[in-house]
């Protein structure tokens, strides 16, 4: 008898589940919606060029950097390596449920499926607060501003700093700064979490606008940083947790605790994708040659969200499908229910989260129309 056959069956990842079942089907026509990986319109991943030039260039240095103006002149911000976004994630809630006096953490309704399991598992206790209208298929503004609002003083908030996963809605500027306010005001904590830096606008600068609002002000905030996507490095999981402080001396013993979580969980992290993504940081011509790949990449979904809308205005599909165009980011929240999104599969093979989000950096020019065919069949 196996010590460990109490060990029941842990449930599938909602979104990697739904890969597995793309594999399984033998259709010539299958398309998979379901990750957010960004593909060619060939289907395939992307190797960036810089990536490519990156390694050969490489040199041996495992940190990574990302810039914030004055308050990482004045020494307030650090900045530790770790595993991607999610492990980035982790590190800081690990450090908050260990060091911080509240352990509430607040993530928006809907979130990205992982968020509330890697909070409780660190310790924190998870609530929600409303983030997206149904109605509008937009923000829930006044949601929003009313949960914050009695949220308790001192609690953690996940922000998602732009391309909100799964709905594309992210706030206006002007939103933005009546959301740093508020939090501001009671003493709130920004968590936040940059996986699609880039694919919001094309720009890197300005989808990191949100968090440098944050950070001017001279308060403290976290952000976990990810590079999984926006350097097409999935498999290297490289990421950053940054923990902005007061002071540089707080910095430094906050540092020292983040070192002791992640030495107790693994140690330390692999040094090869780091040092691609450092080697392009601190490459000037790199850089700039990063910033044209990413900008083709985030052209080449909005121009799938043109394409898509488009046609599903030819074929006459019932409906407002203007929220394909107004979306940010690499998906789309269809507003097609489970049911729908499960005939689609059964009829036309086409794979994507239950909760109607799809992957329009999944699609290309030369599978448009069977997915048209099949949103029209499922809402007709
Ligand atoms: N946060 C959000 C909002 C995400 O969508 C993802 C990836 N799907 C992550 C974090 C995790 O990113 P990584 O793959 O870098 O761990």
């Amino acid at each position: 008898n196996s010590v460990f056959a109490s060990v029941v069956q842990a449930p599938e990842d909602p979104i990697l589940g739904v890969t597995v079942a793309y594999n399984k089907d033998p259709s010539p026509h299958k398309l998979n919606l379901g990750v957010g990986a960004y593909r060619t319109e060939e289907g395939k991943p992307l190797v960036l060029n810089v990536v490519r030039k990156a390694e050969q260039l490489l040199v041996n240095d495992p940190l990574v950097n990302f810039g914030y103006s004055l308050a990482i002149q004045e020494n307030r911000v650090t900045t530790v390596q770790c595993l991607s976004g999610t492990g980035s994630l982790r590190v800081g809630a690990e450090f908050l449920a260990q060091h911080y006096h509240e352990r509430t953490i607040y993530i928006p309704q809907p979130t990205w499926g992982n968020h509330p399991e890697v909070f409780t598992s660190a310790g924190l206790s998870v609530k929600t607060y409303r983030y997206y209208s149904p109605n509008t298929r937009g923000l829930d503004f006044q949601g929003l501003l009313e949960d914050l609002g009695s949220a308790p003083a001192g609690a953690i908030v996940i922000l998602h700093a732009c391309a909100h996963n799964p709905t594309g809605v992210d706030p206006t500027s002007d939103q933005w700064e009546q959301i740093r306010q508020l939090m501001r005001s009671k003493g709130l904590l920004p968590f936040f979490d940059s996986a699609y830096q880039g694919f919001a606008s094309g720009s890197l600068d300005a989808d990191a606008a949100s968090v440098r609002m944050f950070v001017a002000d001279g308060g403290e905030c976290l952000a976990a940083q990810s590079y999984a996507k926006n350097m097409g490095l999935y498999g290297e999981r490289v990421g950053a947790l940054s923990i902005v402080c007061k002071t540089a001396e707080v910095a430094s013993r906050v540092e020292s605790q983040l070192k002791l979580v992640i030495r107790l969980m693994y140690s330390n992290p692999p040094i090869h994708g780091a040092s691609i993504v450092a080697t392009v940081l601190k490459d000037r011509d790199l850089y700039d040659e990063w910033t044209v790949e990413l900008k083709a990449m985030a052209d080449r979904i909005i121009s799938m969200r043109k394409q898509l809308y488009d046609a599903l205005q030819a074929r006459g599909t019932p409906g407002d499908w203007s929220h394909i165009l107004k979306q940010i980011g690499m998906f789309t929240f269809t507003g097609l229910n489970a049911n729908q999104v499960a005939f689609m599969t059964k009829e036309y093979h086409i794979y994507m989260t239950s909760d109607g989000r799809i992957s329009m950096a999944g699609l290309s020019t030369r599978t448009v129309p069977n997915l048209t065919e099949a949103i029209h069949a499922a809402v007709s």
